[in-house]
């Protein structure tokens, strides 16, 4: 019998993952019902109805807006307490079928906003019952050489839902991806904005000086139509949109050795808006949220300034104007079928509000 040898194996040392706190996995179960749930902007019914069931037994009172925009509002003891808006959006970008065809084949249109390039051969959820489908393309055999260099438009593209019948124009659909948990990190689609609505519900969770009025949107992606309406008839005297911005920190070509072109950093915290596109962040909130953070030992991060926008594009120019800010949690691969996030920046950004909201005094506001 051969003797055996005892070689030494170096196997790699296991990444240890701190096991979540029992809210963090309810939270963490309601994004994955959040994600993988089809509301496409102007349909969100089935985004609202989850949150609906999930903030009831939290608020005060609950109610739908005309918009469709779904508020949950916690009073405060005194009703001369400042009213803070905090919002989060329910729409995703997706799809809508906008021509019949033949055989199952249907042209459809983007809803917000997606890269052509993208699209392709991806399986798609069409409508609330998630039907099948796939956007077809012509196989590489068949693809001559100067088509190889060339982006393929969406409106020469069909969704392929095979012999089904039931789609037909107007219904909505998404890339059709599944909620997984990678242990430091999530994947999933629409997490842009279905983190900050789980971070908002567990916002809702907290006792506040203040009276809380949480919105949760529609029609953000097709120009902040919600929050416009959202703001008007909340008229509070300051407001924290959540949001999810898109992290770009993966190294570059031009970039020897780190990226110097992100927009935020995935786990490094949630991240503080200075300016987008649409809003100039109220300075008072960036030090309220700041000043938080690093008394509570919060990891955060300043978004870069620069492209891009939140809700509070438009709730910051509601009635006479209302102090905003916007706080994100950073995602890797936004508007495509498959984000990807941090666990403990999704974490962060809920603690990271809510002790903002609790430690809510006069002063914040101070000129
Ligand atoms: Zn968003």
């Amino acid at each position: 019998m051969a003797k055996k040898t005892k070689a030494k194996k170096k196997t790699a040392r296991p990444i240890k993952v701190t096991p979540p706190t029992a809210a963090q996995a309810d939270s963490l179960a309601l994004l994955k019902q959040l994600s993988e749930a089809v509301a496409v902007s102007g349909d969100e019914g089935a985004v609202r109805k989850i949150i609906r069931e999930a903030v009831t037994n939290l608020a005060d009172e609950v109610s739908v807006d005309a918009m469709g925009n779904l508020f949950a509002i916690k009073h405060a003891a005194s009703s001369r307490a400042p009213r803070v808006l905090v919002t989060a959006h329910l729409d995703e970008i997706g799809f809508m079928i906008v021509g019949e065809g033949k055989d199952g084949l249907h042209s459809f249109e983007a809803v917000g906003g997606i890269d052509d390039r993208i699209l392709l051969g991806k399986p798609l959820w069409v409508g609330e019952n998630k039907i099948n489908g796939v956007i077809g393309f012509k196989p590489i055999h068949l693809v001559k050489q100067n088509e190889r260099s060339t982006v393929v438009k969406i409106d020469s593209l069909k969704v392929d839902v095979g012999a089904n019948r039931t789609v037909k124009a107007g219904d909505r659909a998404t890339f059709a991806t599944p909620f997984v948990d990678l242990g430091f990190t999530v994947r999933g689609k629409a997490l842009d904005d279905r983190a900050g609505c789980a971070v908002l519900v567990e916002i809702l969770r907290g006792k506040y000086p203040v009276e809380l009025i949480a919105a949760f949107t529609v029609q953000e992606e097709v120009g902040l139509r919600g929050a416009k309406v959202a703001g008007y008839t909340a008229e509070p005297d300051a407001a924290i949109v959540i949001d999810c911005t898109p992290a770009n920190d993966l190294p570059s070509q031009d970039d020897e050795v780190e990226n110097s072109h992100y927009n935020t950093k995935l786990g490094h915290g949630p991240a503080i808006y200075s300016f987008d596109r649409g809003t100039v962040s109220d300075k008072r909130l960036i030090k309220h949220l700041a000043a938080t953070a690093e008394s509570k030992r919060i990891p955060y991060q300043h978004r870069q300034p620069g492209g891009g926008g939140t809700d509070a594009g438009a709730i910051h120019l509601t009635r006479g104007g209302v102090p905003s800010v916007s706080v994100s949690v950073p995602g890797r691969y936004l508007h495509s079928p498959a984000a990807l996030m941090s666990k403990d920046d999704f974490y962060n950004t809920a603690k990271l509000v809510r002790v903002a909201l609790e430690s809510w005094s006069p002063k914040v506001l101070k000129r």
